[in-house]
C-alpha cells in the first residue's frame, strides 16, 4: 500500500502552530451583535493616517513591476527618524523574526526565550530544529536577568519582548545593557509596542555588536493588514539578513504606506496619547488586579474566574479579548485587553464589572 502523502509532513506541522484570536464576525454573528469591541489582538482601533493611504493608492499604479527589493525610500525614512543605520524590512516583524532565525539557527542549536512571552519566537526556531530553553520571568513578571544571561551564554540567539507581550512588563534598557554585556550569542529585542512606553534601547545599538531591535507598523501606525516589519540591525550583519530574506518580501503599496505613515507624525502621537491615557483608565476601574505594562494592552487577573469563562461571558457582551492560557508559564484566569476606542473601552469596562 501506498503511505499517506500526510507522512511526508514534519513533525513539528502536524496539529500546532500559530494560536489566533476569536473572529470579530464569528462572535458578532453568535451572539447578534451588529458591532464588536475588538480588543483581542493589540491593534490600533483608528483608520490608518490619511498620507499612509494616499501614498498605498499611488503605489497600487505600478503594482505590475516588482517592488524596489532594497526599498530605499523606506529605509532612509525609518533612518532619518530613528537616527540609526543600518535597518532591514520584512512582511511584518514576523517575517523579520523567521528571517533572521532562518540565518543564525542551525539544527540542535540552543535559543533562549524569555517567558511567558509572544508565541511566533518557538515556531519560527522549531522549523529550524533548534532547541528551546524558555526562561521563566519572576512571579511579578519582570525579567529574571541573572537566570537569562545564564541561558542566553550557552544560546547561538536570544528573545526578549519590551514591552513584553502578554504581559506589557517593560525591562529597562540598563538591564539590557547587563545583559549584552555577558554573552556573546545574538540578543534579538522584539519592541513591537516600544512607542507606547518611556523605554528608549536605540542608543544600544552603538554600543553592542549583537543587538537586533524588531519593530513593527502594525500597532502604533494603524497597518496590521499591510505586514511591515522593520529592524534595526549592527552593519556586520544586514549582508546575512538579505541573503537568507525572501526577495520581495515586503509589498510596494505596503512600503509605500510606511513611508506616507512615518511623515504623518501627529497621527502617531495622538495614537500614543490616547493609549497612555486608557491605560490609566483601565488601571484605576478595573476590579481585579492588573499588571503594570507600557504597552497598547493591559493583562488583567480575573482570578476565581477562569480566562475562558471570562473571554465567553464577555463575548457575550460584544466584547472580544485574549484568553491567555495558550501562553506556557501563565496559568489559567489571565486575559489580554487592547486598548479601543473610547466607545469599546466603555464597553469593556462596564463588561467586566458584571462578570
Ligand atoms: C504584533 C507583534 C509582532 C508582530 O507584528 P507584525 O509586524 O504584525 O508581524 C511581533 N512581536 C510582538 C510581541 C507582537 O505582539
Amino acid at each position: 500500500m501506498r503511505s499517506s502523502p500526510r507522512s511526508a509532513v514534519r513533525d513539528c506541522y502536524l496539529g500546532g502552530g500559530y494560536v489566533f484570536a476569536a473572529k470579530a464576525r464569528d462572535i458578532a454573528a453568535e451572539y447578534g451583535f451588529e458591532e464588536v469591541a475588538q480588543l483581542a489582538s493589540n491593534e490600533n482601533p483608528f483608520p490608518p493616517s490619511e498620507k499612509a493611504l494616499a501614498m498605498a493608492s499611488e503605489a497600487l499604479l505600478s503594482v505590475n513591476r516588482y517592488p524596489d527589493s532594497s526599498h530605499d525610500a523606506l529605509r532612509a525614512m525609518l533612518e532619518s527618524v530613528h537616527g540609526w543605520s543600518p535597518t532591514v524590512t520584512g512582511s511584518g516583524m514576523d517575517g523579520i523574526i523567521e528571517t533572521v532565525v532562518r540565518t543564525l539557527v542551525s539544527p540542535g542549536d540552543l535559543v533562549a526565550i524569555s517567558s511567558p512571552t509572544f508565541s511566533f519566537y518557538d515556531l519560527a526556531v522549531v522549523a529550524q530544529g533548534g532547541a528551546i530553553r524558555h526562561v521563566p520571568r519572576n512571579p511579578d513578571y519582570t525579567l529574571d536577568t541573572d537566570a537569562f544571561i545564564d541561558a542566553a551564554k550557552e544560546a547561538k540567539l536570544s528573545f526578549i519582548c519590551s514591552p513584553n507581550n502578554p504581559t506589557g512588563t517593560v525591562t529597562e534598557p540598563a538591564d539590557i545593557a547587563a545583559i549584552l554585556d555577558e554573552i556573546e550569542g545574538i540578543l534579538f529585542l522584539d519592541n513591537a509596542y516600544v512607542e507606547f512606553s518611556d523605554a528608549e534601547y536605540i542608543p544600544l545599538l552603538s554600543e553592542y555588536e549583537n543587538l537586533i531591535i524588531g519593530r513593527t507598523m502594525s500597532k502604533v501606525h494603524g497597518l496590521a493588514g499591510l505586514r511591515i516589519g522593520y529592524a534595526f540591525v549592527p552593519a556586520w550583519y544586514a549582508p546575512c539578513y538579505h541573503a537568507a530574506a525572501t526577495p520581495f518580501a515586503l509589498n510596494m503599496v505596503s512600503a509605500a504606506a510606511a513611508v506616507g505613515a512615518l511623515s504623518d507624525p501627529g497621527y502617531a502621537g495622538r495614537f500614543i496619547a490616547h493609549v497612555r491615557r486608557w491605560r490609566a483608565i483601565f488601571e484605576e476601574r478595573i476590579p481585579y488586579p492588573v499588571v503594570p505594562g507600557g504597552a497598547n494592552f493591559v493583562l488583567i487577573d480575573t482570578n476565581p474566574v477562569s480566562s475562558q469563562d471570562a473571554v465567553r461571558s464577555l463575548a457575550r457582551r460584544g466584547v472580544l479579548v485574549r484568553s491567555c492560557d495558550s501562553f506556557p508559564g501563565l496559568g489559567e484566569t489571565f486575559i489580554r485587553v487592547s486598548i479601543g476606542t473610547d466607545r469599546e473601552c466603555e464597553r469593556f469596562l462596564e463588561a467586566i464589572r458584571s462578570l
